[in-house]
């Protein structure tokens, strides 16, 4: 029970494939109280019933490009909860058209599509979020990947995105550490879903990590999950600023 008494607050849940619903899981299963948001009408007919096996206190919508649903979620969660312990931010989007050939075809649409769902929302979250999370040994958990660092194929903008993703978890990091709110990211190793599904040849990238991580085979949601229980945990007390590879050792190999 690492998380008994924590309130998290999850936003990303799209289906039961979702790295943020193994999250969500392993939460309920140490303990933790959650609230859930969902992107759309659509997902809600998803979202709500896996909400529901978990008990969430609240289901809330939030399309993460509007301030106003960003602002709503917190005015609704204020009624239910005193405060937020835990933010899991499992939320990434770039156009199709963006995950296929170089990055060279980028537009500035789907430049600012990426960057605005993909970082600025964790930015505007945390802003709204700060007030609930104050006094309260809180932190909050993003999600990455290897292409912030790294070139992969097709991934393009995103790892454009996931660079300032990962640069954001640092200096929110310095901004919020003063107040005792640590900030931290995972950087999951290639795992089957809804997003995944938009990157084109993921299936190559996936066997190329079942064919070269030290742990030869590739990582899945329950990976990334405990990590996270760790990580939002007091076992983590001292650990901000991070990004986390969970990646079955990967990104250490350098054939
Ligand atoms: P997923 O499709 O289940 O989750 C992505 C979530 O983003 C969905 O719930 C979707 O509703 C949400 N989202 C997209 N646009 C939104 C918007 N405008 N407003 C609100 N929510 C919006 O896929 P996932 O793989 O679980 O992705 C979760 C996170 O993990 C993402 O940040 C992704 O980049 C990251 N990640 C995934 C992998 C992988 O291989 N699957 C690897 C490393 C990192």
């Amino acid at each position: 029970m690492l998380l008994q008494g924590k309130k998290a607050l999850i936003f990303g849940i799209a289906n039961e494939k979702s790295i943020a619903w193994a999250i969500a899981r392993a939460f309920h299963e140490q303990g933790a109280e959650l609230a859930v948001t969902y992107a759309t009408e659509t997902l809600e007919k998803r979202v709500r019933p896996l909400a529901e096996s978990v008990q969430a206190a609240a289901v809330l919508p939030c399309n993460v490009t509007s301030d106003d649903d960003i602002r709503h979620v917190f005015t609704e969660l204020a009624k239910v909860w005193d405060g937020v312990d835990i933010i899991i931010h499992s939320v990434a989007f770039a156009n199709k058209e963006e995950l296929k050939g170089t990055i060279v075809g980028t537009s500035r649409e789907g430049f600012a599509t990426a960057m605005d769902i993909s970082v600025y929302s964790f930015l505007g979250i945390m802003n709204q979020a700060l007030p609930m999370m104050q006094g309260r040994a809180a932190s909050a958990l993003t999600l990455s990947y290897y292409g912030a660092v790294k070139v992969f194929p097709n991934y393009n903008v995103m790892g454009v995105a996931k660079a300032a993703l990962e640069a954001s978890v640092r200096y929110l990091a310095e901004a919020v550490g003063p107040d005792g709110i640590r900030i931290n990211a995972i950087s999951a190793g290639p795992i089957r879903t809804l997003a995944a599904s938009g990157v084109n040849g993921f299936s190559q990238i996936l066997h190329n990590v079942e064919e070269r991580a030290p742990l030869r085979r590739t990582i899945t949601q329950e990976d990334v999950a405990r990590s996270a229980v760790y990580l939002c945990s007091d076992l983590a007390s001292g650990v901000t600023g991070e990004i986390h590879y969970v990646d079955g050792g990967f990104n250490v190999t350098g054939l």
